[in-house]
């Protein structure tokens, strides 16, 4: 039997739970198909930081998109909370990063000379003045940078409330069917292949995180592997946090029910899920030279989830070669921060055939033809 609908997703995690969102409410006939539980992975298990500001090098070209999402992010989270009735957690109350070392001023006027180029607020404060606004900080900071506009989201009640949203306008979500390949007929996808069914659609987009190469034609546009990254959610009734702290070996995230939580490991080793003792004791050490009183805190509970990494670390987003088939992944550290944009830009592209934020550098063409030269 063959299913029919406008569009079909492949992976009910954030990223495909807001395009389904956004389709459906632009009155396309949208279905989700999820191999497991939908929002179980690394919608589940991110720490919800908001922040356009660049890690590395490697992530300036990641900016614009990010910037373009975060400006999106209070109407995105509004209409959420309203369409399910749910509580996200979205706290827009800036970043702080300590700075420990002995080199803290050139280190601060670097960080924030680079922060401005890039059109992001950022402020250099003093030590005094960072104890003042985050009484938590330890004594060792020697300086820090402000960042205003940055924010925080509770990732997993995101998750649910968009799904529930999603829903609630109309998207079909069909959970414990695992997508096995995209159906192509000719220069033109028709559809996802399932394990003994096949759903027909306009539109087929993969939204499969960690996982997306695994589905049988997707591996040349999206050549994404899982980056494990480990997390520790704390309490304390003595430590008061209000914005994300950073240090150069931690970040720690407040929850509006009082959790912090502390992360997280960048680590490729597979689709290993495992916490490690030795995991646990960096981010446990980093967490509390940060903010000392964390040492009396409860650990509550500890796990680790799988980023979709890309091989040049920026998102895969937009049309493949063949008529039909769009790819939303790759999205790496910055999936949550980036889902209002990506499910906007689909969409646009789903409806009007255009999209309104430039998306050509992260065409999922620039891997189809890099694999094309290496193997003519
Ligand atoms: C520890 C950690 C911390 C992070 N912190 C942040 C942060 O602070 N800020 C930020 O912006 N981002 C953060 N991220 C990254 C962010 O979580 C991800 O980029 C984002 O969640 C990716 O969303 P997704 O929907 O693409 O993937 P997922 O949430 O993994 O969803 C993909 C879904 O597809 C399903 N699927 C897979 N294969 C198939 C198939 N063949 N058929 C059907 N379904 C399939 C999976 O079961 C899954 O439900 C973090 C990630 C981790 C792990």
């Amino acid at each position: 039997m063959t299913k029919k609908f406008e569009a079909v997703i492949a992976g009910g995690g954030l990223i495909g739970g807001a395009i389904a969102l956004e389709l459906a409410l632009a009155g396309v006939r949208v279905a989700i198909f999820e191999q497991g539980e939908p929002g179980c992975e690394a919608s589940w298990a991110g720490a919800g930081i908001l922040s356009p500001a660049p890690e590395n090098p490697a992530t300036i070209p990641l900016v614009p998109l990010g910037k373009a999402s975060m400006a999106l992010y209070p109407d995105f989270i509004a209409r959420v909370e309203e369409i399910s009735g749910q509580d996200v957690g979205f706290r827009a109350k800036g970043a702080l990063e300590a700075l420990f070392s002995r080199d803290t001023a050139r280190e601060l006027s670097t960080h924030v000379a680079l922060h401005h180029g890039l059109g992001l607020r950022a402020e250099a404060i003093s030590a005094e003045d960072a104890r003042e606004l985050e009484p938590a900080l330890s004594p060792e900071v020697e300086a820090a940078v402000l960042r205003p506009d940055e924010a925080s989201v509770d990732n997993r009640a995101l998750t649910q409330a968009v799904l529930e949203a999603a829903r609630k306008s109309g998207a079909e979500i069909v959970p414990h069917r695992e997508a096995q390949g995209v159906w192509r007929e000719k220069e033109r996808c028709a559809g996802l292949l399932l394990k003994d069914e096949k759903i027909s659609a306009k539109w087929t987009i993969i939204a499969a995180g960690a996982f997306s190469a695994s589905i049988a034609g997707v591996g040349t546009y999206a050549p994404v592997r899982p980056a494990k990254g480990q997390m520790i959610s704390l309490r304390s009734e003595g430590v008061k946090i209000e914005r994300v702290l950073w240090s150069d070996k931690i970040y720690l995230v407040p929850r509006n029910d009082g959790r912090i939580l502390a992360g997280a490991t960048v680590e490729y080793v597979g689709f290993d899920k495992k916490v490690t003792a030795g995991a646990l004791q960096k981010m446990l050490n980093g967490a509390i030279e940060l903010a000392p009183d964390l040492a009396d805190a409860r650990v509550e509970e500890t796990w680790a989830g799988l980023r979709p990494d890309s091989p040049d670390h920026l998102p895969i987003l937009g049309p493949a070669h063949i008529d039909g088939l769009l790819l939303a992944t790759g999205h790496f550290r910055s999936g949550i921060l980036l889902t209002p944009i990506t499910a906007r830009l689909i969409r646009e592209w789903v409806t009007e055939q255009r999209v309104s934020v430039d998306w050509d550098r992260f065409t999922p063409l620039r891997f189809a033809e890099a694999s094309k030269e290496t193997t003519a």
